[in-house]
């Protein structure tokens, strides 16, 4: 399996050659120079699978330059019930992502079993172990450098902890973040996890990273990466439980099921999308996203009108609060036909800070073929959803799920059963709940007492300077 840019002016790679890299040379993204069909003989082999099992028939289609043996002992060591066992009540671990039943043709399936108890464990584990691997294969070593807001960060630093040949300096904003979401990255102790809080916010973080990232002899001397959402492997691992839920939720490989998926980035969206690509009988896509719209407006205009960060609001789903969805170009590529000169065009646009309009040239007739319909949410929508949730099925879901179901209920086909993915627990988000239920969240057992621990960290200006030579001492 090679891998082309959406740009079209990179050479193609194999996928070991991209696992550890960004963008592709030309500014693009990779993906599949064509998605591998699953037969119906295919599907009815998978539907009984265990969740390894299913990850190995899939991820091995655009897997094939580590020996079969090695990449089926990967995904073992990954996808274990100990991982995945941040038990709820009648949780059964062994299934990974459990579908829930919430009332006849209306699911949710619990992405957020992991260790960060939000979805972005189910591809960053993976990716964990996957790095490990080729790292240790070619002799070499990766120092990530990331900033978060919270939710990439932890998944990152809980996937990369006590990895061989890989270090996690991990910028946050200075007691900006969540009393249980500093908890969870400050209390590791792992040698190998670098917590630094800033003085500053979010974008001051990121403008490091940045500033770091376009120093090209200091990320060359210290072996600098990244673990960002445009990681093709991460939108591979997310593949897996699209197909785990259609079995899930079905009887039959003759039914068609519906998706309703919070979205930011667009990488859990996208995954879902290649995985109707592949065969899977999914009817609809449902892109749900809070009150920064860029996704909504797209599908529902056509046009694609990215907002400057200063423009982007600070919302209760914060993990979906996005300016530009960096996994779209994915898509887009689709959408143009695999025309990377079309790509090429309207990202020149995006680059400089304008829209580009998909009705020309008639490609925007294709998000209908592709199942795309799309919603927005508000605070409001949020708080009554969480609300209508617990009263009516007893369930407790976070806001970003809420924004899903919100939207997913508005959106979807009746007559066919919609999923909607769950991409947190209520626990993340206590003061939301407390505000719509006037109650604490549940929290898992294990997590009783998380920010009674020890925690690490060191405390910095907002100065890339400062953080090189942090970097330079401790790699
Ligand atoms: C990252 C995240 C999202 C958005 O996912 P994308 O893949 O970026 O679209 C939604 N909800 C939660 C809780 C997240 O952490």
């Amino acid at each position: 399996m090679r891998y082309l840019s959406t740009r079209g002016r990179s050479a193609p790679q194999s996928f070991c050659q991209i696992l550890l890299g960004g963008l592709a040379p030309d500014g693009g993204l990779y993906l599949p120079e064509a998605y591998p069909r699953v037969s119906a003989e295919d599907l009815a082999q998978m539907r009984n699978m265990d969740y390894a099992a299913l990850a190995f028939s899939i991820l091995s289609r655009f897997i094939d330059d580590i020996a079969p043996a090695d990449l089926a002992d990967i995904i073992d060591r990954t996808y274990t019930a100990q991982t995945y066992c941040n038990v709820r009540p009648g949780f059964n671990a062994a299934d990974i992502t459990p579908l829930a039943t919430l009332a006849p043709g209306l699911h949710i399936l619990q992405l957020s079993n992991g260790p960060t108890l939000a979805f972005k464990d189910m591809a960053m584990q993976l990716l964990g172990n996957l790095f490990e691997y080729v790292l240790a294969r070619e002799g070499r070593h990766l120092n990530i450098l990331g900033a978060t807001s919270g939710d990439t960060g932890s998944s990152a630093e809980y996937a990369m902890r006590g990895k061989r040949g890989i270090r996690v300096f991990m910028l946050s904003p200075h007691g900006k973040m969540s009393r249980f979401q500093t908890a969870q990255m400050f209390s590791l102790q792992d040698p190998n996890i670098f917590n630094i809080a800033v003085r500053g916010v979010f974008d001051d973080c990121q403008d490091i990273v940045k500033a770091v990232s376009n120093d090209h002899a200091f990320k060359a001397q210290h072996a600098i990466g990244t673990v960002n959402s445009i990681n093709w492997a991460r939108v591979a691992a997310q593949i897996v439980y699209y197909f785990k839920g259609y079995f899930a939720a079905t009887r039959s490989n003759d039914e068609q099921v519906s998706f309703c998926v919070p979205s930011g980035n667009f990488g859990n969206v996208c995954a879902g999308h290649i995985a109707r690509m592949m065969g899977l009988p999914i009817k609809q896509l449902i892109v749900a996203t809070n009150e920064n719209d860029v996704l909504d407006e797209f599908f529902r205009t056509g046009v694609y009108r990215p907002r400057v960060a200063a423009e982007t609001l600070h919302t209760s789903s914060p993990s979906m609060d996005i300016s530009k969805a960096s996994n779209f170009e994915r898509f887009a590529f689709d959408l143009a036909g695999r025309d990377a000169g079309q790509v090429s065009a309207w990202w020149s646009a995006v680059d400089q800070g304008r829209a580009f309009d998909a009705k020309d040239g008639g490609f925007f007739a294709r998000v209908a073929e592709y199942g795309f319909v799309s919603g927005a949410s508000t605070h409001a929508d949020r708080l009554a959803t969480i609300r209508s949730v617990w009263e009516k099925y007893a369930t407790m879901v976070d806001t970003h799920t809420a924004d899903g179901i919100k939207v997913g209920l508005e959106k979807r086909d009746p007559n066919v059963p919609l999923i909607c993915l769950e991409t947190a627990l209520p626990a993340k988000f206590e003061d939301a709940i407390r505000a719509a239920l006037g109650r604490e969240p549940e929290r898992p057992a294990a997590m009783a007492g998380l920010e009674a621990l020890p925690q690490r960290s060191v405390t910095m200006d907002s100065d890339a300077r400062a953080v090189k030579a942090y970097i330079a001492q401790n790699c």
